[in-house]
């Protein structure tokens, strides 16, 4: 391994420039050089490279974004953009590839490992939906603005003696939803992995008002169902007048939280062993303190279990 790319791809998360960090000064200490790909997989097809090093990766650990800039390209969704981006790689000269992103992202690296390209993947997405590592880089700092939301809404709501519906991002996984209601105090989290009906939500809110509570603070994962669905859906529950926070983008943004920068630091420095001890065609993973590796198939095959028992836990602190 002479030459190592690394990109950025699909959904942008905090912490993608540490990994960017990582990978370019790992790189760097095993001896080889080191080229950036421009917007994911739309520059590696148009043989977009940056050559990058231990300056260029400077003060930028703490940066939310990536400075490589992202993308979707439907483009390399083909056989003939993905042979494109081969012939980019051969010409420029790169031995291995690390790409940063989340599952789709993965899905395109395993098709460039099918066809003979070495490649590594870090898993970088806020919804912390990858089987193979116990968290994905963004997940923290996401749910930190989460919860910095659902603080800011505790006082308004406690004021005027209302319901607050905060919809958090997660289409398919309930992780962020879960773990800002645990952190936040709310009643009742709305996750995709456990579906609840409005009425049932209704029937608790109301038995909290029953039980004294003045005030309510209700978590719904985009991929359960949309805050505003939920607040129509409660409309003639005759609990809490409802108030929607839909908090969307605001929470792929910002500097990345400790975790996620040395999340992000220790993932790209063991992605860029990997390429290095001759493996490929694999996710870098950090599961109970352990770096792993897993093939990149299972990391979307495979199901990330929501632990249930949480779901419990937020009942029980309801009361
Ligand atoms: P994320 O990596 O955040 O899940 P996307 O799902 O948008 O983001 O995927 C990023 C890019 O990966 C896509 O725009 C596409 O170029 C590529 N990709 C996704 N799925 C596949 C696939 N099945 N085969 C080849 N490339 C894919």
């Amino acid at each position: 391994m002479k030459k190592i790319a690394v990109l950025t791809s699909g959904g942008d998360a905090p912490g993608m420039n540490a990994a960017l960090r990582a990978v370019t000064r790992s790189a760097l200490w095993h001896g080889a050089s080191v080229v950036g790909v421009e917007q994911g997989y739309e520059g590696l097809i148009d043989g977009r490279f940056v050559a990058l090093d231990a300056r260029s990766v400077g003060s930028i650990i703490h940066r939310g974004g990536t400075m490589l800039r992202t993308a979707r390209s439907e483009r390399f969704r083909t056989p003939e953009g993905r042979e494109q981006a081969l012939q980019a790689l051969k010409k420029e000269g790169v031995d291995g590839l690390v790409v940063i992103g989340g599952d789709g992202s993965f899905r395109g690296a395993h098709a460039l490992c099918e066809a003979g390209f070495p490649t590594i993947g870090v898993p970088a997405t806020i919804d912390n939906d990858l089987y193979g590592t116990d968290m994905t880089i963004g997940c923290d700092t996401a749910l930190n603005t989460a919860l910095d939301a659902v603080r800011r809404l505790r006082d308004t709501a406690s004021s005027h003696d209302r319901l607050f519906i905060v919809e958090v991002m997660g289409r398919d996984s309930g992780y962020i939803a879960l773990h800002t209601a645990i952190a936040g105090g709310a009643e009742i989290a709305v996750v995709p992995e456990r579906p609840l009906l409005p009425s049932a939500i209704c029937d608790q809110l109301k038995e909290s008002r029953r039980r004294g509570k003045s005030y309510s603070l209700v978590v719904v994962a985009e991929g359960a169902m949309s805050g505003h669905a939920l607040a129509d859906a409660l409309s003639d529950c005759g609990a809490f007048e409802a108030r929607v926070t839909v908090l969307g983008y605001i929470q792929r943004g910002g500097s990345p939280s400790a975790y996620d920068a040395a999340l992000a630091t220790q993932l790209g420095s063991h992605a860029v062993d990997l390429l290095f001890e001759g493996k490929r065609d694999l996710m870098a993973g950090l599961v109970a303190g352990k770096l792993t590796d897993t093939p990149f198939p299972e990391t979307w095959q495979k199901q990330k279990e929501l632990k249930v028992e949480l779901l419990d836990l937020v009942s029980r602190m309801g009361i």
